[in-house]
């Protein structure tokens, strides 16, 4: 339906304690009620509420001498044209800006495909459109566990296949400090080995690195994008999505000869 959007009208039976749609019809997975309960409806107002399409933003914003990783440089952002010099180009009271940014390409929230890891993997170009957008995801709550290594034991039950696996942390709350940068969250080998065996599309996490970084070998990203899975770090709002029942986009710059690209990745949540 294009231009508009469906809602879900919930109920609150004071008499059952339940919530019902007002059609009489099932009101869906006890994950996406939950959800609304938590992040949409105020404590004491679950009389009626409706429930709309939704878009989550799951990037940082990227800025002039924001420094995303540890060694590299922060990107370099200013005019190419500036206002003022463009006006001898317009007619009076016409201007425009042409910006220019010099950065590596692990800058902000970016994407990792193969050829980030393999000279002979994927590079940002081959990606398929239908690797990277519209995906169904799932998100994995490993927010304090208090283990900074997330192994498979963490996805148990999860229906992986196909889907953007997604893995909530909570280090986004760190980003722009030096915390970011020291003792973070991370999978491990056998959680990205069983990511690929079961088909994950596509992995994200709101860490600063997906694997263990003194682990030199980087075996998530060596097993994930050996497996053609494209890879999305340092993302952020994670908590704000449902553990399912949403759409997954993280559609990248398509540049030939590279193999990460900051992106802005997001959610769709809701009908
Ligand atoms: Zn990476």
């Amino acid at each position: 339906m294009a231009g508009s959007f469906q809602q879900k009208v919930l109920l609150f039976n004071s008499c059952s304690g339940r919530l019902e749609n007002t059609g009489g019809t099932d009101p869906g997975p006890a994950s996406e009620i939950f959800w609304y309960l938590t992040y949409n409806l105020p404590r004491r107002s679950l009389a009626v509420t409706t429930v709309k399409k939704q878009l989550i933003d799951l990037s940082h914003t990227i800025e002039h001498g924001l420094i995303t990783y540890k060694g590299l440089p922060a990107p370099v952002i200013c005019d190419f044209l500036s206002r003022e010099q463009s006006k001898q180009h317009y007619a009076p009271g016409t201007e425009f800006q042409i910006g220019k940014i010099e950065m590596v390409a692990n800058t902000g929230t970016y994407l990792d495909s193969p050829f980030h890891r393999y000279p002979d993997g994927r590079d940002l170009s081959q990606l398929e459109l239908t690797s990277l957008a519209d995906l169904d995801g799932v998100v994995v709550r490993a927010k304090g566990e208090g283990e900074r290594a997330i192994d498979a034991t963490a996805l148990d039950g999860i229906d992986v296949r196909g889907k953007a696996v997604l893995v909530q942390t909570g280090w986004d709350s760190h980003w722009k400090t030096d915390q970011y940068f020291e003792s973070h969250p991370f999978l491990t080998k056998d959680a990205a080995q069983l990511l690929a065996d079961e088909g994950a599309a596509l992995v994200g996490i709101d860490s600063y690195n997906i694997d263990d970084t003194a682990d030199l070998s980087r075996p998530v990203h060596s097993i994930l994008l050996g497996a053609g899975i494209p890879v999305v770090e340092h993302m952020c709002n994670l908590g704000q999505l449902p553990v399912n029942g949403f759409k997954f986009f993280a559609v990248p710059v398509k540049v030939k000869g590279m193999g990460t690209f900051p992106l802005r990745a997001f959610g769709i949540v809701g009908e």
